[in-house]
């Protein structure tokens, strides 16, 4: 199932998304003829489709959101090694994680603002983790149970302010660095997962192409790691690491992070206004 959250008329609810989003007639990653059937209550307990169903795309009201506000973004470093050689990094031995902030997330088609600080930011696609219920000291046989689904994200960086700065909080938690979405696949286990090709495009040409299955931790050693140190709340999300092919953004452009299984997270950068 694909779950969005989206606002209709003023309220927010979550949906269960119907239709194939690579096959609609607006073209891959259009929203154009999908429709969601309005989930009631809230995807992190047992719930139950309205059977009310709204239209996704055209000129409908309805405008995806974030799918879920986290309590907090831990995202995971060098966990491409060919990313890590990119930038002329060696690979850690353990997880290396830090925090995006929640007021960094941003849904789908919501804008990326260049930050004042910095001349070189960059996208990094991402699949991102959804944690579906509180847990702590997560076991790896646990694992599975804990996830809700996946997403697409992308870790927007200010590559130059992390260079200079020792602690990466605003080279990677600016204002809108965390575009998440379009939905939650909840359909894919932990053997799909880590096996998706993911890919990030700027104004429709190819940046970055890898797999899943090039992570050095995989999601269970994420969730092991991460769960080790803190309690992950429902909603928490744990982005797993960027493949190679890293590079600028600049004001104008459209940068989509592609997803196999998942969907298209697109997102435009604007300056600052
Ligand atoms: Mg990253």
């Amino acid at each position: 199932m694909r779950i969005a959250r989206f606002s209709i008329d003023g309220n927010v609810a979550f949906g269960a998304v119907e239709g194939d989003p690579t096959s609609g007639p607006g073209g891959p990653g259009s929203l154009d003829g999908l429709v969601v059937d309005i989930i009631k209550g809230v995807p992190f307990a047992d719930f139950e489709l309205s059977g009310t169903k709204v239209p996704l795309g055209g000129s409908g009201s309805v405008r995806l959101l974030p799918p879920v506000l986290p309590s907090k973004v831990v995202a995971i470093g060098r966990n491409y090694a060919a990313h890590a050689a990119e930038l002329g990094n060696e690979v850690p031995d353990a997880p290396w994680a830090f925090f995006k902030p929640s007021t960094s997330v941003i849904g789908p088609g919501d804008s990326i603002v260049y930050p004042s600080f910095s001349h070189e930011v960059h996208h990094e696609a991402e699949l991102a983790v959804v944690i579906g219920r509180l847990c702590r000291e997560v076991p790896r046989e646990r694992v599975k149970d804990v996830i809700l689904g996946y997403t697409c994200a992308n870790d927007v960086t200010a590559r130059d302010t992390q260079r200079s700065e020792k602690q990466w909080a605003r080279a990677k938690g600016f204002d809108s660095s965390c575009p998440l979405g379009p939905w939650i696949e909840t359909g894919i286990d932990l053997a799909g997962a880590a096996d998706l090709a993911i890919t990030a495009t700027v104004n429709g040409e190819l940046r970055q192409a890898g797999r899943t299955g090039q992570m050095i931790h995989s999601i269970e050693d994420l969730v092991v790691n991460v769960s080790e140190a803190m309690t992950l709340l429902p909603g928490d999300v744990i982005l797993t690491g960027t493949p190679a092919g890293v590079g600028p953004l600049t004001p104008g452009d459209e940068v989509a992070v592609t997803i196999e299984g998942i969907g298209t997270l697109t997102n435009k950068v604007i300056s600052r206004g």
